[in-house]
């Protein structure tokens, strides 16, 4: 007997218990590829360069989508080099912002873990803090913009690019916390919330992977958002001030007291139930030469090598339960991941699908010894923990990792953008770039 076993969502948020916050929404964002390529084929970006700074600008809102592998970099790509092939400089900004997605990915396939920590050394001598102030996490800090990121934050799950700076320059330099905190509240809640773009977005912002710190000043909030709460504000601005008198302030002084984190706006639920049963007793062995295929949290397509050259293979996908413990994921997020684990398995002819609950190792351990399978297929992807679950599976099976097409090849470490950019853009948009304009990354 085989298995194609639904992803009942009740019955997985009970198996993910102690995983995750608050609870579920109207309004989530629905996961998977089939509505990722929805979005992909209706994005227009040909107002894109012009307005993308704008909180209102038309960006794509692909993001969670690539973080998850239901699109790739390469698709996204030669999707909109096809449709808009007549007017190539439209793409070119949208083109260069996609390349930040793969520089990002290049730095983490270098740096490993190192990206958890400063990358160079701090441009300034502020001391910070390892906690986030109470009330920054329950969105409360009284001041209309702060909280209006806050709440889209915890409550959309998505910030616009220019909100995830001033946020990020908010905290670490306004509140003096360490960006390892604010890359942690990221990604906890933003639908794609990611190691590489953000660890190092965040480390960007603080000055230690870039040759000096990023902050704001009122005069920049008020114009890209378009005044939206700087009109009506009527709190004294921190921001309000010029960007020498900022400067001066932030990193000649000292930082904010903070008080301690007690509590996440929504409270983290109950770690009380016993240890899942998601691997059925009586899952029969495949016949000889089946292998297995793990799906992980960012290769959920079945366009991925792995699975779609893998018809007969079994295939499991694993919520990494002692890492969820450790950083719980909104609710959102995790019901966005298990909507793309119900599309692909909709969508893949492999009879024996499951997902299971649990640290990754042991549940596929066991789930292949149940099947007999001797063999497990991986996608290639540079986070840390994929890369050490594979290497542990390693000692047990036979463990084939197929390689991941990239943006571009660059061979050289990266270290800043520009330097990447320029040996990368002709891959990229498959011309010269135009001469550049740009005021932010
Ligand atoms: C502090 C901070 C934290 C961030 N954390 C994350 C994160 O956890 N996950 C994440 O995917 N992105 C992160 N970013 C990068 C960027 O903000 C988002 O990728 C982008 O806002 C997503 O929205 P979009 O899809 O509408 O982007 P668009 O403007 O439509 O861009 C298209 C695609 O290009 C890529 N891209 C665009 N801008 C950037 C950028 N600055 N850096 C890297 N890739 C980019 C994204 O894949 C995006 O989907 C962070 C940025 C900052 C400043």
């Amino acid at each position: 007997m085989n298995y194609d076993q639904s992803n009942q969502r009740d019955t997985l948020f009970e198996r993910l218990s102690g995983c995750f916050l608050g609870g579920p929404k109207l309004d989530n964002l629905p996961g998977g590829r089939t509505e990722a390529l929805r979005k992909l084929h209706t994005y227009d970006p040909s107002s894109y360069s012009r307005t993308r700074n704008y909180t209102n600008g038309a960006v794509s809102q692909l993001s969670p989508y690539l973080r998850h592998g239901m699109l790739s970099l390469i698709e996204v790509r030669d999707h909109l080099r096809s449709k808009f092939s007549n007017d190539p400089s439209h793409l070119e900004e949208f083109l260069r912002q996609l390349a930040w997605r793969d520089f990002f990915e290049k730095v983490l396939t270098w740096n490993g873990h190192a990206l958890d920590e400063d990358l160079e050394e701090p441009k300034h001598s502020v001391s910070r803090s390892n906690r986030i102030p109470l009330d920054v996490l329950s969105g409360d800090t009284g001041l209309p913009c702060i909280d209006g990121m806050l709440s889209d934050l915890f409550d959309q799950g998505y910030l616009h690019n220019h909100a995830r700076l001033w946020f990020a320059a908010y905290l670490c330099h306004f509140r003096g916390v360490r960006w390892q905190e604010g890359a942690g509240l990221f990604r906890q809640h933003l639908y794609d919330g990611d190691i590489a773009s953000n660890s190092a977005s965040w480390q960007w912002v603080e000055g230690t992977f870039a040759s000096k710190p990023y902050f704001m000043n009122k005069d920049n909030i008020a114009n890209f958002s378009s005044g939206k709460w700087c009109n009506s504000c009527k709190v004294k601005c921190p921001f309000d001030a010029d960007y020498p008198k900022l400067q001066h302030r932030l990193f000649a002084g000292s930082t904010a007291p903070f008080v301690s984190k007690v509590a996440d706006k929504a409270a983290v639920t109950n770690n009380t139930q016993p240890a899942s049963h998601d691997i059925p007793e009586d899952i029969a062995p495949l016949p000889p030469n089946t292998d297995l295929i793990w799906v992980h949290d960012a290769a959920i397509s079945w366009v991925d090598e792995c699975v779609a050259q893998n018809p007969n293979a079994a295939v499991a996908f694993v919520f990494n339960k002692p890492a969820l413990q450790a950083e719980p994921w909104a609710y959102h997020r995790l019901a966005f991941v298990a909507d793309g684990i119900d599309d692909l398995f909709k969508n893949l002819p492999n009879s024996t699908k499951l997902t299971l609950v649990g640290d990754p190792v042991e549940r596929l351990t066991t789930l292949a010894h149940k099947l007999g399978a001797t063999t497990i297929h991986i996608s290639e992807h540079p986070n840390p923990w994929v890369i050490e679950t594979a290497e542990q599976l390693r000692m047990k099976f036979r463990v084939i990792i197929h390689p991941r097409l990239v943006l571009a090849e660059y061979p050289l470490e990266p270290k800043r953008f520009s330097r990447y950019w320029e040996k990368v853009a002709i891959q990229v948009l498959g011309h010269r770039p135009n001469p550049p304009k740009r005021k932010f990354k």
